[in-house]
């Protein structure tokens, strides 16, 4: 085992949650998914070293309930705490994630869009990230892939129901979003799912009180940062990890005596600024277009 890069500094003063999405086996995989989607999608060899690396510096993967536990003062955590999280309910997240989690006795939580479940996209994998209709295909999860998350001691949340942006839509339709999703999950896995997981980034201040009112215990919003024991559990921080974070940075965003996550809300902050003033569509295709001519 390597040598420890972090320190223990007494009493949990903050906890981390990182979010990935899909996973591809070979590196190859990774073309067939559009620039815009690629950003977000890990080879598994890249997920085994970053586990690896939590397992080596001592993190303890820890569930939703526990960290909402630990803010109502009910209960304490490990020494370097960290929570896993998945959005979207991409299939590779029972077929590759899954297996990685369990061979190393970690947990996480999987944010499945509860319109996609046991559904199907069009071919190719290209296109999927972003279809919310029933198609032929099959990349997303399946009401057992969710049980078998489930039976391994892994918890599933609301990823809302058709993955639309929180911030373009009104407070009854994200109500209907929230309260849909979260229906439609529990009848389909017969328990109860307390957390939701805010789609896209781009959160509405709606969001969190909408899914207090609708009955969850806790909600993920789209914002960087760690998560003191006082943070509003409603408009928990994350960090969505990118595949050109690389290692380095991986490792830094992890480690909790580093402020690398603050250069990247100062980022998201920039770019949340941009969108506000060109309006949603006219910044998704400008950023469609940088990213396409990125690749040529
Ligand atoms: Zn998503």
């Amino acid at each position: 085992m390597k040598p420890s890069t972090t320190t223990s500094r007494g009493p949990v003063d903050a906890v981390t949650v990182l979010t990935w999405h899909a996973l591809v086996e070979r590196a190859e995989g990774l073309d067939a998914w559009p620039p815009e989607a690629r950003l977000y999608v890990f080879t598994l060899d890249e997920f085994r070293c970053q586990l690896d690396h939590l397992a080596a510096e001592g993190f303890t993967a820890i569930t939703m309930a526990d960290l909402v536990r630990w803010q109502a003062g009910q209960a304490e955590l490990p020494t370097k705490p960290i929570l896993l999280s998945f959005d979207d309910g991409h299939r590779s997240n029972a077929a590759l994630a899954l297996p990685e989690l369990r061979a190393r006795g970690q947990k996480a939580i999987f944010f499945a869009t509860a319109g996609r479940v046991g559904g199907h996209c069009r071919l190719p994998i290209a296109d999927c990230r972003f279809q919310t209709q029933a198609q032929d295909g099959g990349c997303w999860v399946s009401w057992p892939d969710l049980r078998a998350l489930l039976d391994a001691g892994m918890e599933v949340g609301s990823h809302t129901l058709t993955h639309r942006s929180p911030s373009t839509l009104s407070r009854e339709a994200l109500r209907h979003e929230l309260a849909e999703s979260k229906r439609v999950l529990e009848e389909g896995l017969g328990v109860a799912v307390d957390f939701a997981a805010s789609p896209t980034g781009y959160d509405s201040r709606h969001f969190g009180p909408l899914a207090r009112e609708v009955g969850y215990r806790a909600a993920l919003q789209g914002v960087i940062g760690r998560n003191r024991r006082s943070a509003a559990p409603f408009a928990l921080c994350r960090i969505v990890l990118k595949r050109s974070y690389g290692f380095d940075l991986f490792r830094q965003l992890v480690d909790p005596t580093s402020r690398a996550y603050r250069r990247l809300r100062l980022k998201q902050a920039l770019r949340n600024g941009f969108r506000r003033v060109l309006g949603a569509r006219a910044y998704e295709a400008i950023r469609r277009l940088v990213l396409r001519r990125g690749r040529e």
